[in-house]
C-alpha cells in the first residue's frame, strides 16, 4: 500500500482517527484494503462506545452509585412486601415491616439527593443547556453540513430537557 497526495482522486475514502485515510484506494474501489475491512459503521460504533464509557467513568461517583443501588434494592423489597399482601389483613399484619422499608427507602433517596448536590453532580437546567450549546458548537467545528448540525443540536437539546434537574 502506498500513501497518496491529499487531493489524489484515488485516495481512499475511509476515515481513520477522524481523518480521511491517506492510502490509495484499491483498484476500482473507493477504499484501501484496511478501510475496506473495517467499515465506517463499526469504527463509528467503536468510537461512540469509547466515548460513552469515558464520560460514564468521569461522571461516576462511587458513594452516589452505592446509594442509588441501595435505593433500588429497597424499592424492590418494598414492592415485594406489598405484592405479598392480598388483602387488608395482610397489609395490617405486615404494616410495621412495610413502614420500615418505606422509611429506609425515603432516607436513602434523601441522602442520595443531598450527596449528589454536595458533590456537584447535579446541574440546573440552565447550566446543562449551556453545555449543550457548547457541545453543538464543537460539533459545528467538525461537521460542516448545517442540516446535520441542526439535527444534532435538536437531538442534544431534546435529551437534555428529558434529564431530571434539581429544583433550586
Ligand atoms: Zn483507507
Amino acid at each position: 500500500m502506498s500513501e497518496v497526495d491529499i487531493d489524489d482522486p484515488r485516495r481512499c475514502q475511509g476515515i481513520r482517527d477522524g481523518r480521511q485515510c491517506l492510502q490509495r484506494a484499491l483498484e476500482g474501489r473507493t477504499k484501501c484494503a484496511v478501510c475496506q475491512r473495517s467499515p465506517e459503521g463499526a469504527v463509528r460504533n467503536f468510537m461512540l462506545t469509547k466515548w460513552r464509557d469515558r464520560i460514564q467513568r468521569l461522571s461516576c461517583n462511587d458513594s452516589v452509585q452505592s446509594l442509588r443501588d441501595e435505593v433500588g434494592t429497597l424499592k424492590m423489597l418494598l414492592e415485594t412486601a406489598l405484592n405479598r399482601c392480598q388483602n387488608d389483613d395482610d397489609l395490617y399484619i405486615n404494616s410495621t415491616q412495610i413502614a420500615n422499608l418505606a422509611e429506609k427507602c425515603e432516607r436513602a433517596v434523601t441522602s442520595c439527593a443531598k450527596l449528589e448536590k454536595s458533590s456537584g453532580m447535579m446541574l440546573d437546567k440552565g447550566a446543562a443547556l449551556q453545555i449543550a450549546g457548547n457541545i453543538v458548537s464543537i460539533i459545528g467545528e467538525f461537521v460542516k453540513d448545517p442540516v446535520i448540525i441542526d439535527q444534532i443540536g435538536e437531538a442534544i437539546v431534546e435529551r437534555v430537557l428529558k434529564v431530571e434537574f434539581k429544583e433550586d
